[in-house]
């Protein structure tokens, strides 16, 4: 029998009218996305393998960072990023450093490899990380260190400090920024001694293509190529990344009115004598009064699913739920409130 792999990363897929669990966007890419899709999906090779190297949508990724396109690799959603860092940078006998609580998955794929995570706390009340803490986390084993821009599943947007303090350790810093849009983040050129996800699954609003990429030293993206499988990212993917990248700017708006609903959520929550955290993502971390499984079950059965997170450290009858349509977000609102 082979050793039992550490538990795996679940949020479940229950049949629901509406669904505020899993981040992400309230409404689908615009019609022109979908058109040039269509266009690229009739031109399509199909009995050809894709181009390997992806060189166009690095290209066009690169651009969007100011880099070349020798300093991106695009991947099936950013988590596939996550995992080729960590074959390289990480595996057994080495450390990854996460800040909890936070993205799951960090730790998660840490253990797959083989590595041990240490967890180091934010702020119990507040869930702010400082550069102190970052520090101290370094000094020690870290030949991976995890941060998360805004955090997930927090909303908290640490301060650039706290890169600064990792990059100082020995380790690769790894910057997920999967929320980057939702905070204002710009798309740079990645910090010296830094790799940075991204993804198209929240903003972008193309979740179900699974399309991700990092942004790193040259030398690293060459060494996460040598582990990619070959052909790994299909032509529609890859379209499709062209696609949603031409369209950037239409995203503008839509962004802008999931901030302003979330200004709206947060203030309904605590409208509702709910303890609601500020988010500079697109959901908000809040614990109702009560026992957050009961109050988890009873919205379910109002056809709404919200993510419980109760059972994790420092997440004591805390649940999180995704900024939708404004009509979702009252009828969410509604619910909660007849329940508590
Ligand atoms: C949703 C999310 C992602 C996205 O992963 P994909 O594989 O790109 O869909 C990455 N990081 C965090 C913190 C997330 O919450």
């Amino acid at each position: 029998m082979a050793e039992r792999l550490p538990r795996g990363y679940h949020s479940p897929q229950v049949d629901v009218e509406v669904r505020l669990n899993t981040n992400e966007a309230p409404a689908g890419p615009p019609p022109a996305f979908v058109e040039a899709l269509s266009r690229a999906l009739g031109e399509l090779n199909f009995n050809r393998y894709p181009d390997r190297e992806a060189r166009r949508l690095r290209a066009a990724v690169g651009e969007r960072h100011g880099v070349g396109p020798e300093q991106v690799l695009c991947t099936n959603g950013s988590n596939e990023s996550i995992s080729l860092l960590l074959a390289t940078a990480g595996g057994p006998g080495r450390t990854a450093v996460v800040f909890g609580p936070t993205y799951a998955l960090h730790a998660h794929l840490s253990r797959l490899a083989g590595m041990e995570v240490l967890e180091f706390e934010r702020d119990p009340v507040d869930f702010a990380l400082s550069a102190e803490t970052v520090t101290r986390a370094v000094s020690g084993p870290s030949d991976v260190v995890f941060l998360c821009r805004p955090n997930n599943p927090t909303g908290t947007l640490d301060g650039t400090d706290v890169i600064g303090a990792a990059t100082a350790g020995r380790g690769l810093t790894v910057v997920d920024e999967a929320y980057a849009e939702f905070a204002g983040l710009p798309a740079g050129p990645p910090p010296a001694g830094a790799a940075v996800t991204r993804t198209f699954s929240k903003a972008f609003g193309i979740a179900a293509l699974r399309l991700g990429y990092v942004v790193a030293d040259a030398d690293l993206v060459e060494e996460l190529v040598e582990r990619a499988l070959p052909y790994h990212l299909d032509a529609l993917k890859q379209a499709a990344g062209l696609a949603a990248l031409e369209l950037v700017g239409s995203l503008e708006p839509m962004i802008a009115q999931v901030i302003d609903e979330r200004t709206e959520l947060l203030a309904g929550l605590r409208d509702l004598g709910v303890q609601a955290w500020d988010s500079s993502a697109n959901f908000i971390l809040f614990r109702p009064e009560g026992t957050a499984g009961e109050i988890w079950a009873a919205l379910v059965e109002r056809s709404i699913l919200v993510r419980d997170l109760s059972g994790l450290p420092g997440l004591a009858n805390c649940l999180r739920v995704t900024v939708g349509t404004p009509e979702e977000n009252l009828r969410f609102l509604d619910a909660l409130s007849a329940i508590i």
